[in-house]
């Protein structure tokens, strides 16, 4: 009798129900174990009680390039859920916001003279059209984009983007991650019918409808390759035996899981940097902005936050309740001190500045707050990075690894997880144990 392949994937995110759902159609005998109590990872979702559709954690929305997504959704049937809308995105420049996500905004923009647009807007398009990304790493984005557009522009539309992102690091990563944001970003902006964790669910139901299954609340602790070929993996609340592991968790849990891994790979693993994210999400009673979707925020102007999202001024509010949805979100390093504040300490961190996005705001507003972090949430990637990432395919016969950390040189982001997650259930499917 012929045995079918026993693979256990570790993470129910994006990149591993992708990785489950392309195995178990192809008659592997998968399981998944997720550490969280719910499936979806960092594009997992929560709900109010009176909410029709969950909501981010994280704030989320697709690009039209994201098309790995597109495609999944379509082949598991919810294709017609994903639509797209041109909400406003904006820049912010001495207390007050400007919309800049069309060209004619760019042009109305007071901030930067002609010379300095006329500039920045041939750097831009050079980076739009070029494919060769290769060439970018080899530099800093901050190096090359200050010689490149000039400093005024720079320093007034792209340092606060990089310096919200990386923190300290921003001076460090290439213009490689640069370039992948100009190349691939589109002004409209997609999101699910029901959020991403309709997405998720969707793919969680078709994974077990293909007889894989998929265990909520099983942190895996230890991975022990066996001698004589295959795993043992010892879990929280259960342990398995088998063929194939894949781990789509972050490089700090996954160097621990698996100390037998030769040094040489753990050493790649072990260097890989990132930031985390610390997202509050606030139910209101009013809008905060007329018009804005998405505010930049440069940390130079005393905001204790990179991001001001309105989400109700990009999906309806009657999904939620009547309630208008805005996050207040940052990257961080993972040892910042947002991750060790309650929600309370971090209220009083945030709310001082809400009344620059509308003066009337006062805290009786406020009818919800739900705070968010995650450590493992967006890479760092330095200059010639393709070169420092560890391959999925690690020396231990049967292990793959598949990350955040490796979908470079694009950014971090959902399409890029199912991208991963099928490129690794590929690999598995073409080699023999
Ligand atoms: C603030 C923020 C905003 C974002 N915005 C967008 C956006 O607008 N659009 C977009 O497309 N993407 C966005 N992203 C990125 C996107 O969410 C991620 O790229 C994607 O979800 C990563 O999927 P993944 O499966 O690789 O990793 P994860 O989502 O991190 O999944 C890994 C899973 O492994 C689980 N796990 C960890 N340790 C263990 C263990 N020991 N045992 C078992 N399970 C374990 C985790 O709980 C998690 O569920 C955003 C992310 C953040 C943080």
């Amino acid at each position: 009798m012929n045995q079918k392949t026993r693979v256990l994937i570790i993470g129910a995110g994006v990149a591993g129900l992708s990785a489950a759902y392309d195995l178990a159609r192809a008659d592997y005998d998968v399981t998944v174990w997720e550490a969280a109590p719910q499936a979806g990872g960092l594009a997992a979702g929560f709900k109010a009680s009176h909410w029709g559709w969950p909501l981010e954690k994280f704030y989320h929305h697709l690009f039209q390039s994201d098309h790995d997504i597109i495609r999944l959704a379509e082949e598991i049937g919810i294709g017609n859920d994903v639509f797209f809308r041109r909400p406003i995105t904006s820049v912010w420049k001495n207390g007050r916001s400007y919309p800049f996500d069309s060209p004619l905004r760019v042009l109305l923009f007071p901030h930067l003279n002609v010379l300095d647009k006329a500039r920045m807007g041939a750097v831009i398009a050079y980076l739009r059209f070029s494919s060769q990304w290769q060439k970018f790493e080899r530099v800093t984005a901050h190096e090359w984009l200050q010689r490149t557009m000039g400093r005024r522009a720079y320093e007034t539309l792209w340092e606060p983007l990089l310096v919200g992102k990386f923190g300290e690091h921003y001076r460090e990563v290439n213009l490689a991650w640069f370039w992948a944001r100009i190349h691939k970003r589109s002004p409209a902006l997609g999101y699910f019918r029901g959020g991403f964790q309709h997405f998720v669910d969707t793919l969680v139901r078709r994974v077990e409808g293909l007889g894989g299954k998929v265990y909520l609340s099983r942190p895996a602790r230890r991975i022990r390759p066996l001698p004589e070929g295959g795993f043992h993996v010892q879990g929280e609340g259960g342990e398995w035996r088998g063929d194939v592991v894949i781990a789509t968790i972050s490089p700090t849990v996954f160097q621990r899981m698996v100390p037998e891994l030769p040094s040489s790979y753990l050493e790649k693993v072990r260097n890989l940097r990132y930031m985390g994210a610390v997202v509050m999400t606030l139910a209101l009673k009013h809008r905060m902005t007329e018009q804005d979707y998405w505010i930049n925020l440069p940390k130079k102007e005393g905001f204790p936050f990179l991001a001001f999202v309105e989400h109700t001024n990009y999906m309806d509010r009657e999904h939620y309740g009547g309630d208008y949805i805005v996050y207040l979100g940052d990257y961080l390093d993972p040892d910042h001190p947002y991750f060790q504040m309650s929600e309370q300490e971090l209220l009083d961190t945030f709310l001082p500045v809400l009344p620059c996005f509308n003066p009337n705001f006062t805290p009786d507003w406020i009818t919800g707050v739900w705070v968010h972090k995650a450590t493992y949430a967006q890479p760092v990637v330095p200059v010639n990075y393709s070169r420092q990432i560890p391959d999925i395919v690690t020396p231990i016969r049967g292990l793959y690894y598949a990350s955040m950390s490796q979908v470079y040189p694009w950014d971090r982001g959902t399409n890029y997880a199912v991208e991963i997650g099928r490129r690794v259930a590929e690999i598995v499917q073409s080699r023999k144990l």
